[in-house]
């Protein structure tokens, strides 16, 4: 393949082997590319989501200004909401919007709804918004793995979308990404049919943007279709280029350093992360027959506890109702000091409370 046609975006929509028309819209216009993925049946959901498309394309700004880019997300919300109040459309309809605008390497996204931006860096597959869905705030909360999202019966209600209300907070993200690195944005029917690997192979193997669109909508007919699926993928410049074997030497060392320095900056900052979450922390336990005090969380992680003493009080256990004993053996966790100590002076009232039947004569 020549270099002249080579892609480095490409945008492709496809309504699936089960729906009858597409719902989805999408823009591929550098710098701006985006996704919607409209709600409402019989036909408004398509108009929702075209009428989404058509604000952004003339409102999206020029430069990689996340506010900007926010404010036109708002302003396709409000052009939703009159398409629906002048009769283009119903009122209810509805859409998502997923909307980048990408200059040299530097990217920022405008985010509503359950369609998603990933970016492939270094062959490695990043989700970066995250959804506005029901099953994403469960598995969030820790109630559902993300397989058990993949198959849940409501894993298509939305919490967030545009045409619903007056006001819409989009999540805005912005970053510099890698010359070489790809940027996907795509509907549910595409990320809802394929696993974040396949998704990461497809986008990794692929020759250009163009051939990427058509493998993932491929992909995603092949495992089902049964939603509109719609790709849009566009390649961080500048245009990649062979660099001299010196120079790629020199870079591959440094890329390894640079790797170790990332991986050790991670390792640090989710042990901070860890930690700073540890002292917001505390807990009440028996110790010695009395009650004491820690900052932290009781138990260990991987062999380190983290946990600081604040106080040994003087409240005795054994003078307290049997079931707060046996729990307090163990710990009772509290949402940091304060709560812990409020807790302490139920338990010194308990304690000495000798209107209890038990203490009554
Ligand atoms: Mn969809």
């Amino acid at each position: 393949m020549s270099r002249s046609t080579y892609s480095s975006f490409a945008g492709l929509t496809d309504p699936g082997t089960s729906r009858s028309h597409n719902e989805d819209s999408f823009a591929a216009k550098p710098p701006l590319f985006a996704v919607a993925d409209g709600l409402g049946g019989h036909k408004a959901g398509e108009i929702a989501s075209t009428v989404a498309i058509e604000h952004l394309l003339e409102a999206a700004p020029e430069a990689p200004h996340a506010d900007a880019l926010r404010r036109a997300v708002e302003g396709a919300n409000a052009a939703v909401i009159d398409a629906a109040a002048d009769g283009r459309g119903r009122p209810g309809m509805g859409t998502t919007l997923t909307a980048a605008v990408v200059v040299g390497s530097r990217v920022v996204i405008a985010h509503v709804g359950d369609s998603r931006a990933y970016l492939l860096s270094g062959g490695e597959l990043e989700r970066v918004t995250r959804d506005h869905s029901l099953v994403a705030d469960l598995v969030r909360k820790g109630e559902i793995s993300e397989e058990e999202a993949r198959i849940h019966p409501q894993r298509a209600v939305i919490t967030r979308a545009l045409g619903s209300r007056a006001e819409v907070a989009a999540d805005t993200y912005e970053f510099d990404a890698m010359p070489g690195d790809r940027l996907l944005l795509c509907s549910d029917g595409l990320h809802g049919m394929l696993l974040d690997d396949e998704i990461e192979r497809i986008l990794a193997e692929a020759q250009d943007a163009a051939a990427a669109v058509r493998e993932l909508v491929r992909a995603a007919n092949d495992a089902g279709g049964l939603d509109n699926i719609t790709a849009v993928v566009t390649e961080i410049g500048p245009a990649r280029q062979v660099a001299p074997a010196v120079s790629r030497k020199s870079r591959s060392w440094l890329s390894a350093v640079a790797w170790v320095l990332a991986a050790v900056a991670l390792a640090t900052a989710a042990w901070f992360g860890l930690l700073s979450y540890a002292r917001a922390q505390a807990y009440v336990i028996a110790e010695d027959g009395r009650i004491a005090v820690y900052r932290g969380l009781s138990g260990s992680f991987a062999g380190l506890t983290m946990s600081w003493l604040e106080q040994r009080t003087e409240v005795e256990v054994d003078k307290l109702p049997v079931v707060l004993v046996e729990r307090l053996e163990d710990g009772v966790a509290t949402d940091g000091l304060d709560a812990a100590f409020e807790l302490v002076a139920e338990y010194r009232a308990l304690a000495s409370d000798d209107s209890t039947p038990a203490a009554a004569p």
